[in-house]
């Protein structure tokens, strides 16, 4: 029997799953399409280069899960403004430094003087606001419902502690709004999604039952090793073949069916639902979390008001077809030639889970 925990890189076991993929799309007619909805799950396909291992009847894509890439390019620019103001320091977690905005970057900024500070968690953040009480210490809030709660709890920790210099600039997303978005996308077929790891653990399996109901799309919650994809991908691939439209969960030695009650908690305690704007994809109804009005003391937008720069997207950057799953990082003229990860033009070269970078990085 397989044991999934203990041999998640064991070749033999991998040759195995792979003859079971090829004998379940044996006779499949067609191909069938199945994206990969997280980031870190793009950078596992690309390393272990499990695209090449499939059947010709598999068709992988990658999609929005990148949390630097699909932030809107206001977004950078709304922080590079406040980086401009003489009395902020800028704390962000590394990739989101070297994101073009429209005419800078924060990378750029702190060239020119900014003061940028590259955090590990938002607690250093806090940390730093305490240390710098002349200071309004702004924290770049960007990711899913993974990091969402440890800026929630940050923000408690700062309410805890008395300071008044720390703010959280928030571009808060969360699954699986633009699953749906991406479902009903007339330009794209999407046969099944292999859902994200990380974020199911705080939102948990059930999360994605509306989607599945609702849109009648095969979903399968899959984790990072290699046996993990290969698995996720046949449990997918069966569930096409047979005309099922279930949640099935492949990472149940972490995934739970309601995931994280208490990180979701936190997080709702200080964040809301609202409307967000994803790049590429645009505004998606109830697809992101702001910052209760309670807690509007923390909330850099309302507390610290900017004059933001018109947003200006990079002519010829392709990184919004790119998070939809349109094109392949390879169809950009840009890629490997004005676009490396030492130039990026888009964010999906800069970032560590962009498919740009990994396709720069393993190839195809
Ligand atoms: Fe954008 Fe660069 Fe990717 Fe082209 S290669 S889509 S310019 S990030």
């Amino acid at each position: 029997e397989l044991n999934l925990t203990t041999a998640w890189r064991d070749p033999e076991v991998a040759r195995g799953l792979l003859a079971r993929i090829e004998r379940a799309v044996a006779g499949y007619r067609g191909e069938m399409t199945l994206m990969e909805v997280c980031g870190t799950h793009t950078m596992a396909i690309y390393q272990h280069g499990i695209r090449a291992l499939l059947p010709e009847a598999i068709r992988l894509i990658s999609g929005p899960g990148c949390p630097v890439c699909v932030t809107p390019v206001d977004y950078v620019d709304h922080a590079v403004a406040l980086a401009r103001r003489p009395d902020t320091i800028i704390a962000t977690f590394g990739d989101m430094v070297r994101v073009p905005g429209s005419s800078s970057s924060l990378l750029h900024e702190q060239a020119r003087g900014a003061q940028i500070r590259v955090v590990y968690s938002p607690l250093d953040a806090v940390a730093l606001a305490a240390r710098n009480p002349d200071k309004q210490v702004v924290f770049l809030g960007v990711g899913f419902e993974t990091t969402t709660p440890t800026v929630a709890g940050a923000i408690l920790a700062a309410e805890k502690q008395g300071l008044t210099n720390f703010s959280v600039l928030g571009s808060h997303k969360t699954m699986p709004a633009p699953m749906a978005a991406l479902t009903n996308d007339p330009e794209l077929q999407v046969d099944g999604y292999l859902c994200p790891a990380h974020v199911s653990t705080i939102i948990g399996v059930n999360a994605y039952r509306p989607l599945v109901e609702q849109c009648r799309v095969p979903c399968v919650v899959t984790g990072f090793e290699p046996l993990d994809m290969l698995r996720g991908i046949e449990m997918l691939a069966r569930q096409v073949i047979e005309g099922r439209a279930e949640v099935e969960n492949e990472y149940s030695r972490v995934v739970k069916p309601d995931g994280n009650p208490k990180a979701r908690r936190i997080l709702e305690t200080v964040f809301e639902p609202c409307d967000a704007t994803w790049r590429g994809i645009g505004i998606i109804p109830d697809s992101g979390l702001k910052i209760r009005a309670e807690y509007a003391d923390y909330d850099a937008i309302r507390k610290l008001p900017v004059n933001v720069e018109k947003p200006v997207e990079h002519t010829g950057c392709q990184c919004g077809e790119i998070l939809k799953g349109k094109v392949r990082p390879g169809d950009c003229p840009l890629f490997r030639t004005a676009c490396t990860p030492e130039n990026p033009v888009g964010a999906c070269m800069v970032s560590s889970e962009g498919t740009c970078a990994a396709e720069y990085k393993y190839g195809c």
